[in-house]
């Protein structure tokens, strides 16, 4: 049988080997280190973890991640079997010692029977001759193969940058404060004419927040990333400091809205948030990009009217990573449509962390192995942790037009990637009514619940 090629021994490839090789179809890894090497990696180890050694929370009833880790556990996952041998002490999260757990899944992989190691540079398209290939070269994918790459998507289509504005979940918003509008209610391509929420502040609102963005500790670039600003997506508090009235001039610009709740009163600056994705339960905040630490993030931003009680899906970033425009570029099978013979898995496709890496490349390998042995897969359904994140990528996010970075942004793992779940509890064991957290609680229980009863059938669903 024809091996599949998988190329990068990261995360998501080594994840996507390890399913190729289980299914009983033999595969080879492509990998560049110690040939070649990256700004971020230090070793030649397969799944190298380049920076935390955290895989976030192991609570698998009350956390999107932790139902993540509990599914690849279901299905076999290497990543997870070896952050469980290597696990260091770390409360409710899964840290793991880097070097083990290294070389407890290059080990792995080198004893298993189905499974090459190559070490070496794929610079450029892959072979004409391999008809499957995933390819799994994650942010730091070496130019030669990102030029490749180009070649079949067009420039605007392979970003090196990230430019996360910060996404809120929409059940967090006070939409007493705030309300749905367009600017000027244009409609445009798809829309409402109300399709952004408004969160106003007054003049003295906005001069604290701008004191808060000045006086915020940011992070900083790493030397080898350079300083990717233009003018479109310069962050936050970079358009604060070249003007204290910069940020009301562009994304917090107060024209063509008259606020619902306050009809007579013009907002002085106004922060837009737009839907991100086709459920309708994930805002990101128009040109909100930003390098503020996160902790600052969350403070600054719950100084917005509106915001106040406002939790996050994900924070602001901006970082060097190469990442494809997955809804517009692969099919659901994650295959690139412009050439399906690549399949694409890990951080290069628009998922961000170890975990979620490891997660798209399980997924990526057990499609690949299931198209080689002539069997048909079903895609994991959108409740479950998997499922929910495969359909961020090819096809929940919502695409706009507006100026500035691209619309689709590398997403972690979370429930507002889930679709709602009706008929949760609303009555406490005390027979009380649940309110605020204990509310929020009961949600994401029913939500993981759920997710593991749809996991279990899919699992018992013969490929
Ligand atoms: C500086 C930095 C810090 C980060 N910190 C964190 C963090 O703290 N927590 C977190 O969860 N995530 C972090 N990330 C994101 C993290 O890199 C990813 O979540 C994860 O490693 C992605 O997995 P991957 O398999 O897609 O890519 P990687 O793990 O990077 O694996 C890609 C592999 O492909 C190889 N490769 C690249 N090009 C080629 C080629 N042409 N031919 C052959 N091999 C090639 C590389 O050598 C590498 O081994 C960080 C990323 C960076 C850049």
């Amino acid at each position: 049988m024809e091996p599949v090629h998988v190329i990068g021994g990261g995360l998501a490839g080594s994840e996507a080997a390890w399913q190729v090789a289980e299914a009983g179809v033999p595969v080879v890894i492509h990998e560049m280190r110690p040939v070649r090497g990256t700004d971020a990696h230090q070793t030649e180890g397969l799944a190298e973890l380049v920076c935390s050694n955290s895989f976030r929370s192991d609570d698998a009833e009350s956390n999107a991640v932790g139902q993540l880790h509990w599914e690849m556990r279901r299905l076999g996952s290497l990543i997870m079997a070896k952050g469980d041998a290597h696990q260091v002490p770390a409360g409710g999260a899964l840290a793991v010692d880097r070097d083990g757990f290294s070389q407890g899944v290059t080990a792995a992989l080198e004893a298993h029977p189905l499974v090459t190691i190559a070490r070496g540079e794929i610079a450029g398209l892959p072979p004409a001759e391999w008809d499957s290939v995933v390819v799994a070269t994650g942010p730091l994918t070496s130019a030669a193969l990102a030029q490749g790459i180009l070649s079949l998507t067009g420039e605007s289509s392979l970003a090196f940058f990230d430019a996360i504005a910060p996404i809120v979940h929409f059940d967090s918003v006070d939409m007493e404060t705030a309300w749905f509008q367009s600017r000027y209610d244009k409609a445009g391509p798809g829309g409402s004419g109300a399709d952004y929420i408004n969160c106003p502040l007054d003049r003295d609102q906005y001069e604290a927040f701008v004191d808060a963005l000045l006086a915020a500790e940011k992070t900083e670039f790493k030397e080898w990333e350079g300083t990717p600003y233009f003018d479109g997506c310069l962050p936050i508090e970079v358009m604060a400091e070249r003007g204290r009235e910069t940020l009301r001039w562009g994304p917090m610009k107060p024209v063509g809205l008259t606020n619902r709740h306050n009809p007579t009163v013009k907002a002085h600056a106004v922060v837009q948030l737009r839907q991100d994705n086709a459920l309708g339960t994930l805002f990101n905040m128009t040109g909100f990009q930003t390098k503020l630490k996160y902790g600052e993030q969350s403070r600054i931003f719950r100084m917005i009217p509106g915001l106040q009680n406002a939790e996050f899906a994900r924070l602001g970033g901006i970082h060097r990573n190469t990442y494809l425009n997955s809804p517009k570029l692969l099919d659901e099978r994650l295959r690139l449509k412009a050439a399906p013979r690549l399949r694409f898995a890990g951080q290069i496709t628009g998922c961000e962390g170890y975990v979620e890496s490891a997660a798209i490349g399980l997924l990526a390998g057990r499609l690949a192995a299931a198209e080689r042995l002539g069997r048909e897969l079903p895609l994991p359904p959108a409740t479950t942790a998997l499922g929910a994140l495969v359909n961020h990528i090819t096809g929940g996010h919502i695409e706009t037009i507006d100026e500035g970075p691209r619309s689709f942004q590398p997403m972690n793992i979370n429930f507002g990637l889930f679709p709602p779940i009706e008929g949760v509890a609303t009555i406490g064991p005390d027979g009380k009514r649940l309110k605020g957290p204990a509310r929020s609680l009961a949600r994401k229980q029913a939500l993981t619940a759920r997710a593991k009863r749809v996991m279990e059938a899919w699992i018992g669903t013969p490929a």
